[in-house]
């Protein structure tokens, strides 16, 4: 491999100076697919660069809105329009990204989000948007076509491979889904890889000796960390963990909380229920959030927030400082800590051994975040990266390493959650533990419970409860056409597949009569095979050319 390879897009990484990395201009895009924002990087002439979009940003709004004319808008345009047209504005649709409408975090989604969700027929949540319905995956695919555009135009020619970053700590539902959006976007994508692998392999770490370095991504809407090791030109995960409803936006409705119990006290007003003034809150409650990163004190001024019983106005004034953004925040940032106890425990590293801590995700800006971690691992993270695009580079390398025999690393990496069945007595029987190595592949011999039963079900599950029910059920299939047999006597050869997406296959065989089912696992909440070949089509045939404009 060439080490210069990756060194090179270390340096590019943290310094901006532009490096040589050797290989011919790429044409396969690296999309970092956020909660809140996206960016998109290419390695061109040897250089991983991020693209801007059309206002000059280089990262643009993950936002999809259907404006009051009808009119489709994603990114800025979407976003900046959100206040007034709270209903019609998708954002975070990451959250929603393979999820069963029924799960705890969709339910969560449903209580927070001024727009309309709605359950489908995978039992996958989907968004009412001016009347329409569309599916979650269209959602993230009106986005990722967006940043096709931006790459095209840049570029000067058409783009049709990309790779895509996901959480460390997505399911297979989630990366399933993940894929399909980038159908949906026109896009073959090559490789989903996980942000901080991808964040570990734009730094590159220039040095050949082994050392252990953690990723801490604390992004708007998702938690991961994972420890990594390098060395030998190979850049190997030990462990991963996460949390996929841990982010930004929380620390953001916690602050929102705070200041609408502040209004009500003052006014006896209250703001939960006004989706515009709520909106109006939250935006604010960002941008102070933010602007405490590098100041003490910010001000937080909502002109007519609301009005009173009489029709008189309402303004909401409040000087907020660092100090009691802290306060209302300290126990969202310190759920952080028991997730790195667990990776390192799964990692089977201590706090001492780890050389290098990376931090990735807008929301490690915050000073509490930074000395949460330095707290916590006894050491200072690393600085100079840029936490918004480091990810979207690290795609960027791997799509020119599998596009082009770009050199790079090879990159080893794990499954974040266990893989099993459902056993007698609604217990999960692991096959796969967690945090084992990505591809993998398990077999077990299953057989029947009755006399003569000429078929079996199987129910796959992913997750680390004990509890079946408490798991993601992957799918369930029955393997049918078993030999006529004493109870307990058939061999079913049950085989487990993770590739190096982290997707999942199953498939079975009756060893006695050498007959095999393959099963296409289709979990909940993702999008049933015709569907997605319908909304391939619609889209590729489409023309929603959604425009972004300059600004931000
Ligand atoms: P990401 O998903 O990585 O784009 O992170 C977005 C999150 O980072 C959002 O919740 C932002 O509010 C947050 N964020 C961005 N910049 C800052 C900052 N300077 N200080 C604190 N949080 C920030």
């Amino acid at each position: 491999m060439s080490r210069r390879g990756w060194h090179g897009a270390k340096a590019r990484a943290c310094t901006g100076l532009a490096t040589n990395l050797g290989g011919t201009m790429s044409r396969v895009i690296g999309i970092d697919l956020g909660t809140t924002n996206c960016c998109v990087a290419v390695v061109e002439d040897g250089h991983p660069v991020v693209i801007p979009n059309t206002g000059g940003y280089r990262t643009t709004p993950s936002h999809f809105a259907v404006a009051e004319d009808g009119k489709r808008l994603v990114g800025h345009l979407a976003k900046r329009q959100a206040i007034t047209n709270a209903r019609n504005t998708v954002y975070n649709a990451k959250r929603l990204i393979g999820r069963s409408f029924d799960c705890p975090e969709a339910e969560r989604a449903r209580a927070m989000c001024p727009y309309e969700i709605v359950e489908g027929p995978n039992r996958d949540c989907r968004v009412r948007v001016a009347g329409r319905v569309y599916t979650i995956p269209e959602i993230s695919g009106i986005v990722l076509r967006e940043m096709k555009r931006v790459a095209e135009e840049y570029l000067g020619e058409p783009v049709d491979r990309a790779v895509i970053t996901v959480p460390a700590y997505f399911n297979d539902a989630q990366r399933q889904t993940t894929k399909d959006a980038g159908r949906i976007a026109g896009l073959e994508v090559l490789r989903i890889i996980n942000e901080p692998t991808a964040a570990a392999l734009a730094y590159g770490f220039g040095r050949d000796e082994a050392e252990k370095i953690v990723v801490y991504d604390l992004g708007g809407g998702t938690f991961d960390i994972s420890i990594l090791e390098k060395g030998g030109g190979v850049l190997e995960v030990l462990a991963t963990a996460g949390d996929t409803f841990l982010g930004g936006e929380d620390i953001d409705l916690a602050l929102v909380d705070r200041m609408a119990q502040i209004f009500l006290e003052q006014e006896e007003i209250n703001l939960h229920g006004d989706t515009m003034a709520l909106q109006r809150l939250k935006d604010a409650c960002e941008k102070a959030k933010c602007d405490l990163s590098h100041t003490d004190e910010t001000e937080i001024h909502l002109p007519f927030i609301a009005a009173d019983e009489n029709g008189a106005a309402k303004h909401f004034s409040y000087t907020l400082n660092r100090e009691e953004l802290e306060e209302f925040t300290r126990e969202l940032v310190e759920q952080t800590r028991s997730i790195c106890e667990a990776a390192l425990a799964d990692a089977r590293t201590e706090k001492e051994d780890i050389c290098q801590i990376l931090l990735v995700g807008g929301q490690t800006r915050m000073p509490l975040v930074q000395r949460v971690v330095t707290d916590f691992f006894g050491k200072v993270p690393h600085k100079g990266v840029n936490p918004d695009e480091v990810v979207a580079i690290g795609a960027a390398i791997q799509a020119a390493m599998l596009s082009e025999g770009f050199e790079g690393p090879l990159l080893v990496d794990v499954t974040p959650l266990s893989l099993g069945i459902a056993t007698y007595g609604g217990h999960m029987a692991r096959i796969i533990e967690r945090n084992t190595t990505v591809p993998t592949s398990k077999k077990q011999i299953f057989t029947t419970t009755r006399d003569d039963q000429p078929a079996v079900k199987i129910r796959v599950l992913q997750g680390e409860s004990e509890r079946a029910d408490e798991n993601d059920l992957l799918g369930e299939f029955i393997l049918t056409g078993i030999r006529a047999a004493k109870k307990g006597d058939p061999e079913i050869e049950v085989n487990f597949d993770i590739d190096a997406n982290g997707i999942v296959s199953v498939s079975a065989r009756d060893l006695g009569t050498n007959q095999e089912q393959s099963i296409q696992v289709n979990p909940r909440g993702t999008l049933v095979p015709e569907e997605l070949d319908r909304l391939v089509e619609e889209y590729s045939a489409d023309a929603v050319r959604l425009k972004d404009d300059p600004g931000g």
